[in-house]
């Protein structure tokens, strides 16, 4: 590594090993969100993870700006902590799968990979401001506040409706075709409760 740039400090190297890593890991979370939107079956938890996927894509735009404003051209590190995340989050998501914790299990999953996202960011913030780079600084900032913002967007969607409704007072299991079904069954405990009040 380096052969260009004999001056580099070790923070240096250290912040563009990890700026490869999350690279790469941005990258492989670009393949996945789709996955995650499809699984979920409340429709805002859908549009939560279309919305951050978008803002993923543009994530690894400004990870190539980072690169940029270090004169390297990105290129990916294999983050296996994001790996093991996803992987997590398939596996909990099928053992959850038509059952009425299943947006839950995806909120749950989805916030182990934002709070990931959201420790590298703060370091690598850090280490840009302490190289001088306040450029890469300011877009990294900028990754970080996306990243805290998909969070709190999920914590709200469990305590709105998906953790309710994991609850399951009316009923343990459903399948994907009542699903698809009835569009407008009660989403959570106490739309339930009023439904068959009704
Ligand atoms: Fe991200
Ligand atoms: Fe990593
Ligand atoms: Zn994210």
């Amino acid at each position: 590594m380096n052969t260009n740039h004999t001056t580099v400090s070790p923070l240096e190297e250290l912040f563009l090993d990890e700026l490869a890593d999350m690279y790469d890991a941005e990258t492989n979370l670009v393949r996945t969100l789709p996955k995650m939107a499809r699984s979920a079956t409340h429709a805002d938890l859908q549009a939560a993870f279309e919305s951050h996927l978008r803002e993923t894509q543009g994530h690894v735009e400004k990870l190539k700006k980072v690169f940029e404003t270090f004169g390297r051209t990105a290129k990916p590190k294999k983050c296996e902590a994001m790996a093991g995340l996803i992987q997590e989050a398939d596996k909990i998501a099928a053992d959850h799968k038509a059952t009425v914790a299943l947006d839950a299990a995806l909120i749950s999953a989805a916030q182990k990979l934002e709070h990931y996202e959201m420790a590298s960011y703060g370091s690598l913030r850090e280490w840009a401001g302490l190289l001088g780079n306040a450029t890469a600084a300011d877009l990294l900032q900028e990754i970080l506040e996306e990243e805290k913002t998909a969070d709190q967007t999920l914590t709200q969607l469990g305590r709105a409706h998906c953790n309710n409704e994991a609850l399951g007072r009316n009923g343990a299991l459903k399948n994907a075709s009542d699903e698809e079904a009835d569009e407008n069954a009660p989403r959570n405990v106490s739309d339930a409760r009023a439904a068959r009040r009704i």
